[in-house]
């Protein structure tokens, strides 16, 4: 027996709200959705990560996708979802059993801001912003991601 979160949540020690399970996998809600649909997609298998996975874990990440199809077509929504596996904490893992989030509909303001962030810091522009705003990120990322939605965006190099 080991403490991993979603070991545990997969033995119902933890409640959870499945969706889906068969031999290889569990699906449930994630308890912070990004998105109107934002399940997580686990092996029964404990396995910390993609990038600690074995030759011998194929299939069981295979199943993973597999198990995601089934739900989007449980749901309808196989016109449009993604899904999504994130490697180590610098891409944003915080639960090390292996998982596949799979999102569908609009994705939400955070998750929005945050790549709009991203995009912010790695092309290195300046917004047109006050001073008050480019010293404060998350403000920043708010108003790139309005103006992107009003297409009022002016971007200037940094100089
Ligand atoms: P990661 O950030 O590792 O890619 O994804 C972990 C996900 O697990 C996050 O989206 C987080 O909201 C979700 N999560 C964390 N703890 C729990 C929990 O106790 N129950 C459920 N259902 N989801 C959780
Ligand atoms: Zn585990």
């Amino acid at each position: 027996m080991n403490d991993c979160l979603f070991c545990r949540i997969i033995r119902g020690e933890i409640p959870s709200k499945k969706v889906y399970e068969d031999e290889h996998t569990y699906a449930f809600d994630d308890i912070n959705p990004q998105a109107p649909t934002h399940v997580l997609v686990v092996p029964k298998k404990h396995v910390r990560g993609l990038k600690e996975a074995m030759a011998e874990d194929a299939e069981l990440i295979g199943y993973c996708q597999l198990a995601a199809a089934n739900i989007a077509r449980q749901r309808s929504i196989e016109d449009g979802y993604r899904t999504v596996l994130n490697v180590g904490p610098r891409a944003g893992q915080s639960v090390f059993h292996l998982h596949v989030h799979c999102w569908a509909g609009e994705i939400c303001n955070g998750l929005r801001d945050r790549a709009a962030l991203r995009l912010f810091q790695v092309c290195g522009f300046a917004l047109e912003a006050s001073p008050r705003e480019r010293q404060d990120p998350d403000s920043t990322a708010h108003i790139l991601v309005h103006n992107l939605g009003q297409k009022k965006l002016s971007f200037r190099p940094k100089i």
